[in-house]
């Protein structure tokens, strides 16, 4: 055998060995809520599709025009013949809906973070994480050859005491999070971090991907407070509650400006097709006029966290921490055997020993289904 697919394979079998290999497992959503697997229905609660967007008529129709119309793709990058008008319609609403002067729309919210980072810092800045925060966050901090800081989740004292070690031999600093925790559903303490980013000339970046259409009647985690937090850069998501693709940073003008000209995974990756652009567009006006939709995803979360005497849940995801992978993988086939899709997480996507089924709660769950989901849980074996 070739090295190479020899190298292949003994990775393979070393993940098989600790129930750490991941496979495809063919899905075909019939709507915001089922899906078709193994010739079986499911409800899912495994979609970030948190308002059911993604089969909204109304969205749809938006996205079948702008293709029957512009076709099926962008072309070229946006920074080539890419930008088609919709994209500058779409940018204005999300800086507008933000509360921003400018927006920036990438393909991805994984590519977005690949190029925000990076365009901003470079080798003499100080970038630091949060221990959590989402792989496209760590990913971006990986490219920008900056020095490198990770504190430990949601700890603003740590990040201080960090700031307080390295801030001055850095030129500049950068502090990364996620608003709403991805495998979690906990929420940074987004005030705390905007007045420590602030005593030391530090920029907040938040990745918002679970907070925005569901937290703050759609604006956001940031949202929640009773006094919104200074935050320069707040990065999302077009493709969990806006239910399409695409990703987008919100800004000022001249941090937009420096990103639509430097950060390469704008500028050398195909714009977002039209169609997505136009189904987004569609979403975000959804958002905007109905705020009681935007309430729903948190409410049903709720039903469950209650239902189950767990602390309360303060986002649409409730994670349900099982102890090892072959627990959450047993917990999923229990749930499936139910007619229940529930996902299960195992590292490197969560810390050893933290294997866990992730719900995540949309606005079209029923009650019933929710409260039939937790009591099969409640008798679910457990390894921690
Ligand atoms: C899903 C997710 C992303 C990636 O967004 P995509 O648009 O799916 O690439 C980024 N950050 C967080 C926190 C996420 O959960």
């Amino acid at each position: 055998m070739n090295s190479l697919d020899h190298f292949a394979l003994r990775k393979l079998d070393n993940l098989d060995q600790v129930l750490l290999r991941r496979r495809l497992t063919e899905t075909a959503r019939e709507d915001g809520l089922w899906v078709q697997r193994d010739s079986r229905r499911l409800l899912s609660f495994s979609c970030n599709d948190y308002l059911n967007l993604s089969h909204d008529p109304r969205v749809k129709q938006a996205a079948i025009e702008a293709l029957l119309r512009y076709g099926a793709g962008a072309g070229a990058s946006r920074l080539v013949t890419g930008n088609h008008p919709l994209m500058a319609e779409l940018e204005g609403k999300l800086a507008t809906f933000k509360g921003t002067q400018a927006c920036c729309v990438f393909g991805s919210g994984y590519l977005a973070n690949l190029g925000i980072v990076p365009a901003l810092m470079s080798a003499g800045d100080l970038v630091l994480i949060d221990e959590l925060a989402h792989a496209c966050l760590h990913g971006g901090m990986q490219l920008s050859s900056a020095k490198t800081a990770v504190f430990r989740h949601n700890d603003v004292q740590h990040a201080g005491a960090i700031l307080q070690a390295a801030r001055k031999h850095a030129r500049h600093a950068i502090l990364l999070t996620d608003g709403v925790f991805s495998m979690d559903g906990d929420r940074a303490p987004l005030p705390a971090l905007a007045e420590l980013c602030q005593s030391y000339d530090c920029w907040l970046m938040v990745d918002d991907a679970h907070g925005f259409g569901v937290l703050g009647q759609g604006h956001g985690a940031s949202a929640t407070f009773p006094e919104p937090p200074q935050i320069p850069l707040q990065m999302g998501t077009l493709s969990k509650a806006i239910g399409g693709y695409g990703g987008y940073l919100c800004a000022s003008q001249p941090v937009i400006d420096l990103m639509k000209t430097r950060a390469r995974t704008l500028i050398y990756s195909t714009g977002l097709p039209p169609a997505s652009a136009a189904a987004a567009i569609k979403a975000l006006e959804i958002i905007e006029t109905e705020p009681e939709l935007t309430a729903k995803p948190l409410a049903n979360a709720q039903i469950f966290t209650q239902k189950l005497g767990l602390e309360e849940a303060t986002s649409p995801i409730v994670p349900i921490i099982l102890g090892e992978a072959g627990a959450a993988l047993k917990a999923a086939q229990i749930l499936a055997e139910n007619g229940f899709l529930v996902t299960p997480i195992r590292p490197p996507t969560v810390p050893k020993g933290t294997a866990r089924l992730r719900f995540a709660f949309t606005a079209g769950h029923s009650r019933e289904a929710i409260l039939q989901a937790a009591e099969i849980v409640a008798t679910l074996p457990r390894t921690v």
